[in-house]
């Protein structure tokens, strides 16, 4: 694991293996988040114990990062020498230790495969098609990731199709997040505000993006009070570009830090809506049937679109994008259903299969 959805996912994982004694899993934190907000915070809320390897690899370009965690985790699998390595999501470290794996003639899983975006500008999708194209076992999160699997050439025998462990991870923290006040610590009400997440390059990027990004915020600002948990990298943007101090002036607008997993929770399943750029949030939205709207081009994640309650924007066209969000605000709700497997159990049916084709 290196990036916050990571711990997300992993953390689901780590649970249902430690049911099962015949497991041994040694846990690696590659560091690419590595601080208390993206990093520590999920640790303890989401039960995950100290890593057994933490290779502290951040910051650095793309293919420097790629390749600095390549050759520590390549030690890693000297010294542990696994049967199976399993990786999840589509960030760097997911990539770095998969190649590492398959170069070292290892069984490797992938979890959250055969998701696609069609759009190979997002560094993220150029990651998804690597893994999947090296990994012996697939875990999919929803049917339309076994379909493009097999478009590909993918073996039917390798994809199975087993549901979400972010929503395993949301399903096992929805109570814990309820209990926090987060709302009363804000003044906010229930159903009476909006929540925001952006951090894609291709939306935080360039000042041209930030700038749109800006008229967007004090316009919604307008409409209702926003909360806007900053992602390290947008904040950095915004210093840069001398935007941060401007927004730090706009009425109604709650500038936070990145807010721990059961605040962030707590957060979007009590807000009239969410707009975002993130993949995880359109999945967590749909399970909490919570309005969304996404300012990407395309979605890796269709379901949550077919079935869930996300809404893609395609560009930054503000206003454009504030008639879309008003509709949504004002308007009735979409009726949505839950995409097959989004039951909490998504970690313990990977387990059960490995179990079955790895321990004989
Ligand atoms: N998240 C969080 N605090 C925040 C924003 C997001 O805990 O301030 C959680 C969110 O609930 C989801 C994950 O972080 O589980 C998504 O991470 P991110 O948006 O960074 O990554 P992506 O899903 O876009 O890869």
């Amino acid at each position: 694991m290196g990036a916050r959805p990571n711990f997300v996912k992993v953390a689901a994982l780590y649970r249902a293996f430690s049911k099962y004694p015949e497991f041994s899993v040694s846990l690696v934190h590659t560091g690419q988040h590595h601080d208390d907000a993206m990093y520590k915070v999920f640790l303890t809320q989401l039960g995950l114990p100290k890593p057994d390897f933490s290779l502290c690899i951040h910051g650095g370009s793309h293919t420097g990062q790629t390749a600095q965690i390549m050759l520590a985790f390549e030690k890693v699998l000297s010294s542990e020498s696994p049967e199976l390595v399993m990786v999840v999501g589509d960030v760097n470290s997911s990539l770095a230790c998969a190649l590492v794996a398959a170069k070292e003639g290892v069984r490797l899983a992938h979890v959250e495969a055969g998701l696609r975006s069609g759009d190979k500008s997002m560094p993220e999708e150029i990651n998804r098609i690597l893994i999947d194209h090296m990994s012996d076992e697939l875990f999919v999160s929803e049917e339309s990731a076994v379909s493009n699997l097999r478009n590909e050439g993918i073996a039917a025998d390798k994809i199975h199709f087993v549901g979400n462990v972010m929503i395993d991870s949301l399903v096992y923290g929805r109570e814990k997040a309820s209990e926090i006040p987060v709302l009363k610590d804000l003044g906010l009400e229930k159903g009476g505000y909006v929540v925001m997440t952006m951090h894609r390059p291709s939306n935080v990027d360039s000042p041209v993006e930030l700038k749109m990004l800006t008229d967007l915020i004090q316009s919604l600002c307008e409409i209702k009070p926003l909360v806007f948990p900053v992602h390290p990298r947008t904040k950095s943007s915004l210093i840069s570009y001398g935007i941060w101090d401007q927004l730090e002036q706009c009425s109604g607008l709650h500038l936070l830090p990145p807010q721990g997993y059961l605040e962030f929770i707590n957060l979007i399943s009590n807000a009239a809506l969410v707009v975002t750029d993130s993949g995880g949030v359109q999945e967590e939205t749909t399970f909490l049937g919570v309005a969304c709207v996404t300012f990407r081009k395309s979605t890796e994640r269709p379901s949550t679109i077919g079935e869930g309650t996300n809404r893609l924007v395609g560009d930054l066209d503000v206003a454009h994008a504030i008639s879309i969000i008003s509709e949504v605000i004002n308007g009735k709700k979409k009726p949505t259903s839950l995409p097959a497997l989004w039951d909490g159990l998504a970690s313990d049916r990977i387990v059960q299969i490995i179990q079955k084709k790895y321990l004989k």
